[in-house]
């Protein structure tokens, strides 16, 4: 469980802001929805977070640690990219035992971890499974196992329904909204789904042109847009 503040932070590519002075606080357990025009700076917002990319300026806590200079590693944060990025010469079992071999839990911690995720999101079929026997909505589900397993502080998805077809996707909310619920964990949700972000998140927060325009919840910002 963590705080996320972002203080100020900036990021420039050449002359253009992508993320202009934003500053944010998500507080602990809370899943803020970010929501945006395209190329409002939302994915470099979360990209800025998860350190996959270099800040131009501004400071950036989790918890109660600086993560300006920490490797993405030692943030304790997972992503879910709408792009799922599995192994494909491995089962599902395996995609999804990966980040636990690496953290090196047990063999029967983490056959329980597995099955656990995989029970939650209806995988267990799946299981023994490569990559490309799956559909999309299965492989984006094995993505999310692969980011829940791994019991992080912080959670930062960027659009990981929006391939899924409509009918997926609204069960999909509906269980990322319980997984949120069960693991009280922090979740910055980049979307562009107006209806997700309203279904799911505690609040939203709105970009526009890199600026943070607003930041509350989804009631008070479609009542004062
Ligand atoms: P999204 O649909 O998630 O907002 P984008 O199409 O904005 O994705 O960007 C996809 C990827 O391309 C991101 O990693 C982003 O950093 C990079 N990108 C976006 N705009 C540019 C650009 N003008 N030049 C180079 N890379 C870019
Ligand atoms: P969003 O996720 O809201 O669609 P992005 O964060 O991808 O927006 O992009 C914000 C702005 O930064 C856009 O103007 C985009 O073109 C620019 N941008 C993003 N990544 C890069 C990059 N790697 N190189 C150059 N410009 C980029």
């Amino acid at each position: 469980m963590a705080e996320v503040v972002l203080n100020q932070v900036v990021k420039t590519y050449g002359n253009v802001y992508a993320v202009n002075h934003v500053s944010l606080t998500v507080a602990d357990g809370e899943f803020v929805a970010l929501v945006g025009p395209s190329g409002c700076g939302k994915t470099t917002t979360l990209n800025l977070i998860a350190g996959l990319i270099e800040m131009s300026g501004g400071d950036i806590h989790i918890g109660d640690r600086l993560v300006n200079d920490l490797d993405p590693k030692d943030r304790d944060i997972a992503m879910v990219f709408q792009n799922y990025a599995l192994y494909p010469n491995k089962t599902v079992f395996k995609n999804l035992a990966f980040p636990l071999q690496m953290r090196k839990l047990s063999k029967s911690d983490i056959e329980a971890k597995v099955l656990s995720a995989a029970k939650v999101l209806d995988i267990t079929h799946l299981l023994e499974r490569k990559p490309r026997e799956l559909s999309g909505g299965q492989q984006q589900r094995v993505a999310l196992g692969r980011a829940l397993v791994r019991d992080p502080r912080v959670f930062l998805m960027d659009e990981p329904l929006s391939n899924l077809d409509a009918k997926l996707r609204v069960q999909m909310r509906t269980e990322l909204k319980r997984f949120h619920q069960d693991l009280q964990a922090t979740v910055v949700y980049v979307t562009h789904d107006q209806l997700e972000a309203v279904t799911m998140a505690d609040k939203m927060a709105v970009m526009n042109g890199g600026f943070l325009q607003q930041y509350d919840s989804p009631k008070n910002v479609f009542d004062n847009p």
